[in-house]
């Protein structure tokens, strides 16, 4: 047992603010009585979010899940083939199914695990309604490639920007781009508001029907058409609004120990490879090993010695058991196979990564 680690070490951590500053909001909703439905702090928060990333037609909900499926919905897509990434978080997949939509698999390029532009073509058939990628770890897709694609062959695209809040590509969010780009606050997140989600609409029709949608379908008696619930409460805009003003620190923790494991590693594993224009959150640290066996290794030791990375992100999606063919995609099967996250969050000491990275060098 190493004797520097005192305690389990998590792939993450949630950041926490002070709690005073979230009890000042929460004082707030006390002092008001208003909990949910589009109440004061919520549109404070969206307000704050959408002037700080300088977004249009934001909207805040529920979940990053459900922002995806509104997204599918406010764009009428409720059937056919949507082309997606199969390295990526359950849900991105989990909500095309759940609308009845068929996903097809588009394998990623190596160098940053996103879908490769190269393949999508050959993907399109008449059933096409759009392309969902993945900005994920929160590096960007060749957005400018898949934009073109999908004008060619007008389909939409909705970005699964769960990682991006903080990632800019040449000094403008990552959460700008797509006909409808979709993020997710969940505490794993880098900004969270505990539970939580936004949808950031290109064209303000579509965002006026997501609104619509997001609460029941309609305005007072007037019901105009299909919606669900996916408001979001005070009480998590008031951890949002408490957690805001900590981003920049957050980040700025999270690249000094990205640039140690950086030096501390260098040569013994592989990683993702620098984008021109990114200026990058630091969301995660994913590492590739040689092979799965070495990556099992790793991980064996580390838990031995409290320490719990994650398989981020395994297995990948085309292999989920629930799906109706098996597409093959053997860049992101290979990668899968042999990637992890290292534990990366604001509380980890440096000393700690020290620790990790020698006990990596030591398997390796
Ligand atoms: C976290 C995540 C989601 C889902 O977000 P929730 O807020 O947890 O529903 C979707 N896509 C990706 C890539 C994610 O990492």
């Amino acid at each position: 047992m190493s004797t520097i680690l005192k305690e389990r070490i998590n792939v993450t951590k949630s950041f926490i603010p002070p709690f005073e500053e979230y009890m000042g909001y929460v004082k707030r909703i006390y002092n008001n009585g208003w909990l949910t439905n589009q109440g004061p702090l919520l549109g404070e928060l969206e307000f704050q979010i959408a002037q700080r990333l300088r977004l249009q037609n934001f909207h805040f909900v529920t979940n990053g899940t459900i922002a995806l499926q509104l997204a599918l919905k406010a764009l009428d897509i409720t059937s056919g083939e949507i082309i997606t990434t199969p390295f990526s978080y359950v849900a991105t997949v989990s909500s095309i199914l759940w609308e009845r939509c068929k996903p097809v698999f588009v394998d990623i390029e190596p160098n940053n695990f996103t879908i490769d532009v190269n393949k999508i073509e050959e993907r399109i058939t008449s059933e096409t309604k759009a392309i969902m990628p993945v900005h994920i770890f929160g590096y960007a897709c060749n957005i400018e490639v898949i934009q073109k694609i999908a004008n060619k062959y007008s389909l939409k695209v909705i970005y699964d920007s769960a990682h991006c809040f903080g990632s800019c590509l040449n000094g403008v969010s990552l959460l700008n781009f797509g006909d409808i780009s979709t993020c997710s606050f969940h505490a794993t997140k880098l900004f969270h508001t505990v539970e939580g989600g936004a949808c950031v609409v290109k064209d303000k029709n579509v965002s006026d029907k997501l609104e619509l949608i997001k609460r029941f379908g309609h305005n007072n008696d007037e019901h105009s058409c299909l919606g669900i619930n996916a408001k979001q409460s005070e009480f998590h805009a008031a951890m949002g609004l408490a957690n805001l003003p900590h981003v920049k620190e957050i980040i700025k923790r999270r690249k000094e120990i990205s640039n140690l494991y950086d030096e501390l590693l260098q040569g013994l594993v592989q990683r993702p490879k620098e984008q021109p224009g990114l200026s990058y959150n630091y969301a995660y640290y994913p590492v590739l090993f040689k092979d799965e066996a070495q990556l099992l290794r790793v991980l064996k030791y580390l838990n031995k010695n409290d320490v719990f990375p994650r398989r981020y992100f395994y297995p990948s999606l085309n292999k989920l058991p629930y799906l109706d063919d098996y597409q093959k995609c053997s860049v992101s099967e290979d990668v899968c196979s042999r990637i992890a996250c290292l534990p990366l969050y604001c509380e980890l000491k440096n000393d700690e990564v020290f620790e990790i990275s020698k006990l990596i060098k030591e398997v390796l």
